[in-house]
């Protein structure tokens, strides 16, 4: 099934409004690549208003959400006001998150679940650590934590994408061999579509852990590799714009 790529952008705890000009760098690459690659950028939730307003049309989204669709959580921004602010999808699952917020599958799939209720786009994010792969458990590790982490209802191709992120592979500069890539994804494929049937086969499965403008076109040449999430290469149009032109091409 051919499905058409998508690049997103994870901002993490980086940006403020010195730089809207970067968005409004990736969002004019994005309009000119149109029909040839989706392109997303998840901001801090503090920018994701004025980026919104800045590049309408473009599609900015939120790295969090909380699980709950309102109440007495302080601090926390439901999916709701995301959507309120101009975002149009989201982050769950990212391991910082599963790490420094012991955020557990139940929960992820809460939230995944809350994002699709508010009619925000989700990407799951999945991922082994070091650990788990040097004793030859990472298919099984992501695979269970993609099964327990899905929700229960709503997902569809067009609102619902996975990241395939290694733990190990996330700002480090290493990468998977593209065989152990090919291998995951294939796994996470037959895990979508025994999921969620016929829709399983057009969700798309990005790869995230250190893409770079030099490393890109060889991962999204790799099966079932349908696009990529980037962190660090996605903080200025310089260095993301070429990782969106590979997919595109
Ligand atoms: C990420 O955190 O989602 C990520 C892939 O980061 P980086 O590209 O910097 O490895």
């Amino acid at each position: 099934m051919s499905r058409r790529k998508l690049v997103a952008g994870n901002w993490k705890m980086h940006g403020t409004s010195a730089d809207l000009g970067e968005v409004r760098g990736i969002a004019e690459a994005a309009r000119r690549l149109d029909g040839q690659v989706d392109v997303a950028l998840c901001v801090p939730a503090t920018l994701i208003h004025r980026a919104a307003e800045g590049v309408p049309g473009f599609a900015i989204g939120a790295q969090d959400i909380h699980m709950a669709d309102k109440g007495a959580h302080t601090g926390d921004i439901c999916a709701a006001m995301l959507h309120d602010a101009g975002a149009r999808l989201t982050i769950v699952g990212h391991s910082e998150r599963r790490d420094a917020h012991r955020e557990d599958d139940t929960t992820v799939r809460a939230k995944a679940e809350a994002a699709l209720r508010s009619g925000l786009k989700v990407i799951l994010c999945v991922g082994e650590s070091d650990a788990e792969r040097d004793a030859g458990r990472a298919l099984e590790v992501v695979t269970a934590q993609l099964r327990a982490s899905l929700p229960s209802e709503g997902a569809t191709a067009v609102n619902f994408a996975v990241a395939y992120e290694p733990i190990w592979a996330i700002g480090t500069g290493k990468v998977p061999v593209t065989h152990d890539i090919a291998e995951m994804h294939a796994a996470l494929r037959a895990t979508l579509v025994e999921a969620l049937g016929e829709e399983g086969a057009g969700v798309r499965l990005l790869y995230g852990g250190s893409v770079k403008a030099s490393n890109a076109a060889e991962i999204f040449a790799v099966e079932d590799v349908d696009g990529a999430l980037v962190g660090g290469a996605s903080l200025t149009a310089a260095d993301f714009v070429p990782i969106v032109e590979a997919a595109a091409a």
